[in-house]
């Protein structure tokens, strides 16, 4: 039988046929090596017959408890519900402010509408694609009541800086930490930097699952206690006791937003590879950067960018800056790679939130880095043979045009 190696010396040794496509992100070798997990932990949740509200759920809570070291990890559904359950458990009112980055991914904005507020968007940073606190600071009113940092791609966002301007203002802090596994400042892990963050185990992201998932992550007792009614239409939790006549007590209008069962297991699963993979993807990100930096055309690789002190890099997005971006993506695609622009269109500029009467130039970094971002692929899976050669055909397309 073949020797299993473990997963990133599988990585490191595949040569892959030359010319073969490089995809912008897989986990089939990943998922072949945790199989015989996998399937037990899924065969568990099979046999038991308990899809929804089964103790698998719970178990993966603990684990990720442990591993974040949040005293609450509360499994939900998706990030992006993660993200209005927090809200709404930290104490969002209808029409209250909450103060976003124009650059990130939309649920970032519409999980405030969805939950019943409005964003307001500010700028980022110069370098590191954090929301910038003094842009903070310039658009919050007297009607904000909370701002929401994001971290984004492989670094944390300036989280002093905003807490500054939050002590001032007396704003709550959320976090959009649903990219940010991993991430520690002073080794406290992202979404436990303020109130409350989320996580999102979407299938591309550094932890996903087989469908969508998420979880919501705080160290406070009344969110935790109101994010697992939320999940659950309103119930449950310390808030039946208060009712005792009524029999399934739903004491908030919620959502169904809990994690399957299901999606439990195989989380379970993967955590156990999570340090592994992202050791794994430290490797990949340097090796880039070696590649990547100084070729003439590419204007920014993340490494030239040091994080906030105190933070660590945890590599989710390998993300360049690139001259002619999408005839770059285009000569990529042509020669079999996945690219993926993070993110397309600045938040402010979008339909959704046209009603907020925003232009072009309200926010100029959020806008030059959508037109020049490209996050090139980046996985457990990824081979140094596949990755060298996304560097070579980044050489050859800027050679090309210089020629
Ligand atoms: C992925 C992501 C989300 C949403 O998570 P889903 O699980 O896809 O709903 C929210 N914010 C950011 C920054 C993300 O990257």
């Amino acid at each position: 039988m073949e020797k299993t190696l473990p997963l990133a010396e599988h990585a490191r040794a595949r040569n892959r046929t030359k010319g073969a496509p490089v995809p912008f992100f897989t986990q089939a070798d990943t998922f072949r090596e945790l199989w015989p997990e996998i399937r037990a932990n899924c065969t568990r949740v099979l046999d038991r017959g308990k899809f929804s509200h089964g103790s698998v759920v719970a178990e993966f809570e603990r684990a990720l408890a442990r591993w974040t070291g949040a005293a609450h990890v509360v499994g939900v559904n998706s990030g992006t519900d993660a993200l209005v359950l927090l809200l709404r458990a930290a104490g969002l009112r209808p029409g209250d402010e909450v103060v976003v980055p124009a650059y990130t991914f939309v649920a970032t904005a519409t999980s405030v509408v969805l939950a019943g507020g409005v964003p307001v968007f500010a700028d980022i940073e110069e370098r590191g694609y954090g929301i910038d606190p003094r842009s903070v600071d310039a658009v919050a009113t007297p009607r904000t009541r909370m701002v929401m940092p994001v971290h984004l791609f492989d670094r944390l966002a300036d989280m002093r800086g905003v807490h500054e301007v939050a002590r001032r203002r007396g704003l709550t802090v959320v976090e959009d930490s649903a990219e940010a596994i991993g991430m520690r400042l002073d080794g406290t892990h992202a979404g436990l930097l303020g109130t409350g963050g989320v996580l999102s185990f979407f299938p591309a992201k550094t932890l996903g699952a087989i469908g969508d998932a998420g979880a919501v992550l705080t160290d406070d007792d009344t969110v935790a206690e109101s994010v697992r009614a939320l999940r659950h239409h309103g119930r449950g939790g310390r808030t039946l006791d208060h009712f005792p006549g009524i029999s399934n007590a739903t004491v908030l209008p919620g959502c169904n937003s809990k994690m399957d069962d299901i999606q439990a297991a195989v989380l379970l699963a993967k955590l156990g590879r999570l340090d592994a993979g992202i050791a794994r993807r430290a490797e990949l990100s340097a090796r880039y950067d070696a590649r990547l930096r100084g070729i003439p055309g590419v204007l920014a690789v993340p490494g030239d960018a040091a994080p906030h002190p105190g933070g660590d890099r945890v590599t989710y997005v390998h993300l360049i800056e690139a001259e002619d971006r999408d005839a770059l993506a285009a000569h990529l695609a042509a020669r079999g790679i996945g690219t993926e622009t993070y993110y397309p269109t600045p938040l402010h500029l979008q339909p959704c939130f046209a009603h907020l009467g925003h232009r072009a130039g309200d926010f100029p970094r959020a806008e030059a880095a959508c037109a020049a971002a490209l996050a090139l692929p980046l996985h457990a899976d990824l081979s140094d043979a596949d990755l060298d050669r996304v560097c070579d055909e980044i050489e050859h397309f800027y050679a090309g045009r210089r020629a």
